[in-house]
C-alpha cells in the first residue's frame, strides 16, 4: 500500500502536489516550533527549548530530502521526528497534563495524506502506547505528570497548535474540493463522450440519418409492439441508380453532398414518427409503423420518389437522379426483420429490373430468378477478388490461307463444385450488377498480357480480339481502360481489337467520338454477331469500324442451299462494299468453311478448328497448326 501511494507510477501532478504540501506542512512547523523556542527561553525551560531545536533540526532534514524529490522518506521522517518530539516534550513536561498531544490529530491527518493506512493504524497504535507509558511512569514516580499553574503560556500554546493544525487542514480541504470538483467534471466529460460514442454507433457520421442498427432496432421493436388492428409496417429498401457513374464522373465530394441531399430529402419525405436510415453506400432503408394499408405505403414511396426527381443543385452543376425502391410489408411478407429486409431488397431488385427509377411491392412468385442472379453476383464478385476468372483464347484464322492469325478473348469462370453457367449469363450478371466494369478492365489487361507473350515468344504479330459491354461504353472510362492495358503490357494498339454488338449503337452518347479516338489511336473495332440486333444500317457508315462479325447462327447453319446462305453473302458482300472486312464466327463444318472461302469472307473461328483454349494451349495449338500445315 505505502508503495502504491508513493509508488513512481502516480501521475507527476500529483506528486508535485505533495511535494508542495509538504514544504509548507514543515515550514509551518517549523515557525511554530520557532514561537515554542522563545516562549521556552522566556521561561528558561532549557530542556524543552533543546527537544524544540532538535526537532526543527530534524524537520530540516525533511525538507531538504523533499527538495531532492525523496518525498516518501522526507514524509516518514516528518512523521517520525514530530511523534518522538512530542511524546518527548509532553514527557519532559507536564506529562498527560501537557498540551502537545492537541497536535496528534493534525498528525494522524498528515499521516493518512502521505502515508498508508498501516502507517496510520501503527501512528495511534504508538500515540496510544505513549500516554499510557506516561501513566505508568506516573505511577511509577518516574516522571510525574504535574500540572504547570495557569499561565497565559498555556491558551497560547494552546491556540497555536489548533490555528496551525486549522491552517494545516484547511489546505488539505482545498485540495480535497478541487480535486473532486475535477473528478466530477472528469466524469461528465466522459459520460458526454460516452453518449457521443453511442449515438455515433447508431448514426451514419455523413448524413446523420441512423444507421442500420438502429433501422433494424426500430423495426424490432415495431414488430414487436402489439398492433390494435390491421396496420401494417412497411420496410423500404432504396438503393440510387446512378450513383456510381456520378461518384466516378464528377468527384467522391460532391457524391458525398448528394449522399446527404438524398438523406435529407427522404427525412422530409417521411413522418416524424418514421425512420429513413442510411444502410451503407448509396443503400438507404425506410421503416413505416402505422400503415393503413398498402396504399399509404405506396403514397410514401410515390412522395419518396418525388422528392428525388428533381435534380439536385451540388456545386452549381444540377445532377439528377432517380432510385429503385422495393417495399415488404409486415405481417403480409414476414414478420421478422431479417427476412423483411431481405424481401424489401429483393423487391428493390425487381424494381431495377423493371427499368429503374420505380418502387415495386415484394412479389414472392417473380422472386426465384433474382435470388440466383444475386448468388451468381456474388460468388462472381468473390471469384473475382479471388484471381478464380480465367481468360480463353479460341484462334481466329485467315480463311484463305488457313493461317492463325489472332484470338477472340472469352471469360471463363470454372466452377467445379457448382452447375455450369453460361457465359452470356453471366455477362448479363456482371452488368446488372455493375461488376461488368471491374471484369471488363481486367479481361482487357488479361487479353493484352497473353497477345504480348505470344509476340515475345515468336509466334509473331498476331491479334487479340475483346468482347466489350454496351454498358463499358456508357460509363465513359473504356478508353482510359484501354490505354493502360496497352501501356502495362507494352503492346502496340494494333495487335487489340474491341468487339461491340449492335445494342452498343442505340444508346452511347458520344460514341462517334469515342471510336473515332480508338480508331486513331490504331486499335481495330468490329461489330460482334452482327445481323441479330439493330437493324438500322446507316450506323455503319457514321463510325469508325473495321470489320463485321457474322453471327454464329447463320453461319452454322450454312450448308448445301440453306437460306442463310444468301443471308451470309450479302453480309460479306456489304461489308466489303463499305470497306469493311468480315469474320464469320461458329464454323463448325468444312462445307461453311468452303462456302465462305468462296464468298470471299476473310477471317473465320469455330469448333472445326478449336473451342476456346487456356492460353499454354493456345500456344501449343499455334505450334501444332503451324508444323501441320508447313
Ligand atoms: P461471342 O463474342 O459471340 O463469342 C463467341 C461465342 O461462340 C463463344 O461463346 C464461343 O465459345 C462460341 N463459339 C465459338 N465457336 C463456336 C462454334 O463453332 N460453335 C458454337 N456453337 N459456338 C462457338 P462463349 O464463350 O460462351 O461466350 C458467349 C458470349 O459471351 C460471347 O459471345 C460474348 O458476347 C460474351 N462474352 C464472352 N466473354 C466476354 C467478355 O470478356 N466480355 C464481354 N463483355 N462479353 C463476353
Ligand atoms: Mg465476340
Ligand atoms: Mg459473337
Amino acid at each position: 500500500m505505502a508503495e502504491r501511494r508513493f509508488s513512481n507510477l502516480r501521475p507527476d501532478r500529483v506528486l508535485a502536489l505533495q511535494k508542495a504540501r509538504l514544504r509548507q506542512i514543515i515550514w509551518l512547523v517549523i515557525v511554530a516550533l520557532a514561537i515554542f523556542c522563545l516562549t521556552n527561553l522566556t521561561r528558561g525551560t532549557w530542556i524543552n527549548l533543546v527537544l524544540d531545536l532538535g526537532l526543527i533540526a530534524m524537520l530540516l532534514l525533511a525538507y531538504r530530502w523533499n527538495q531532492r524529490d525523496r518525498l516518501e522518506l522526507a514524509a516518514a521522517w516528518t512523521i517520525a521526528a514530530l511523534l518522538i518530539g512530542l511524546t518527548a516534550l509532553m514527557a519532559v513536561d507536564q506529562g498527560l497534563y501537557d498540551e502537545a498531544p492537541l497536535a496528534f490529530p493534525a498528525l494522524l491527518v498528515f499521516a493518512g495524506m502521505f502515508g498508508s493506512r498501516k502507517l496510520l493504524v501503527v501512528l495511534v497504535v504508538l500515540m496510544l502506547a505513549a500516554l499510557i507509558a506516561l501513566y505508568f511512569l506516573h505511577e511509577a514516580g518516574i516522571a510525574l505528570s504535574v500540572p504547570r499553574p495557569l499561565n497565559w503560556r498555556r491558551p497560547f500554546a494552546m491556540g497555536l497548535i489548533i490555528a496551525f493544525s486549522g491552517f494545516f487542514m484547511w489546505l488539505l480541504a482545498g485540495d480535497l474540493s478541487r480535486n473532486l470538483l475535477r473528478l466530477e467534471s472528469e466524469k461528465l466529460a466522459l459520460q458526454a463522450s460516452r453518449e457521443r460514442i453511442a449515438l455515433m454507433a447508431r448514426h451514419d457520421s455523413l448524413t446523420g440519418l441512423p444507421n442500420r442498427t438502429l433501422a433494424m432496432d426500430q423495426l424490432q421493436y415495431l414488430l414487436g409492439k402489439p398492433r390494435r388492428g390491421q396496420e401494417l409496417i412497411a420496410v423500404m429498401f432504396l438503393d440510387l441508380d446512378n450513383f456510381k457513374t456520378i461518384n466516378d464522373s464528377l468527384s467522391h465530394a460532391v457524391g458525398d453532398a448528394l449522399l446527404c441531399k438524398v438523406g435529407d430529402a427522404l427525412r422530409m419525405a417521411v413522418r416524424g414518427t418514421d425512420m429513413a436510415a442510411r444502410m451503407s453506400g448509396d443503400e438507404f432503408l425506410i421503416v413505416l409503423g402505422d400503415l393503413e394499408d398498402e396504399r399509404a405505403a405506396a403514397e410514401t414511396a410515390t412522395r419518396i420518389m418525388q422528392a428525388l426527381s428533381e435534380p439536385f443543385q451540388l456545386e452549381g452543376v444540377e445532377v439528377p437522379i432517380t432510385a429503385s425502391l422495393g417495399i415488404a410489408l409486415a405481417p403480409r411478407d414476414g414478420n421478422d426483420p431479417a427476412v423483411l429486409l431481405k424481401h424489401a431488397d429483393l423487391a428493390m431488385y425487381q424494381a431495377k429490373d423493371a427499368g429503374r427509377n420505380a418502387f415495386r411491392f415484394f412479389d414472392a412468385s417473380v422472386n426465384q430468378g433474382i435470388i440466383e442472379h444475386l448468388q451468381i453476383a456474388s460468388g462472381l464478385r468473390a471469384a473475382l477478388a479471388r484471381n478464380e476468372l480465367e481468360v480463353h483464347f479460341q484462334p481466329k484464322f485467315e480463311l484463305a490461307g488457313g493461317r492463325v492469325v489472332g484470338a477472340e478473348a472469352l471469360l471463363r469462370w470454372p466452377r467445379p463444385e457448382n452447375e455450369a453457367v453460361s457465359v452470356h449469363r453471366l455477362i448479363a450478371v456482371a452488368e446488372r450488377s455493375g461488376l461488368i466494369h471491374e471484369i471488363g478492365a481486367w479481361v482487357l489487361q488479361q487479353a493484352c498480357a497473353a497477345v504480348s507473350e505470344w509476340r515475345r515468344i515468336g509466334l509473331g504479330a498476331l491479334t487479340v480480339s475483346v468482347n466489350v459491354s454496351p454498358l463499358q461504353f456508357r460509363r465513359g472510362n473504356l478508353e482510359a481502360a484501354v490505354r493502360d492495358a496497352l501501356a502495362a503490357n507494352a503492346l502496340a494498339p494494333g495487335g487489340l481489337e474491341l468487339e461491340l454488338t449492335e445494342s452498343t449503337f442505340a444508346d452511347t452518347p458520344d460514341l462517334v467520338e469515342v471510336l473515332r479516338r480508338l480508331g486513331a489511336l490504331g486499335v481495330h473495332v468490329t461489330i460482334d454477331d452482327f445481323g441479330t440486333g439493330y437493324s438500322n444500317l446507316a450506323y455503319l457508315q457514321r463510325f469508325a469500324l473495321h470489320s463485321l462479325k457474322i453471327d454464329q447462327s447463320f453461319v452454322r447453319q450454312l450448308g448445301a442451299g440453306t437460306q442463310e446462305e444468301g443471308l451470309v453473302r450479302t453480309i460479306i458482300e456489304m461489308a466489303h462494299g463499305l470497306g469493311l472486312q468480315a469474320t464469320a464466327e461458329g464454323i463448325e463444318s468444312a462445307e461453311a468453311l468452303a462456302r465462305l472461302r468462296a464468298f470471299g469472307c476473310e477471317f473465320g473461328q469455330g469448333f472445326l478448328w478449336s473451342p476456346a483454349l487456356p492460353s499454354e494451349a493456345f500456344i501449343t495449338f499455334v505450334r501444332q497448326h503451324r508444323a501441320a500445315s508447313a
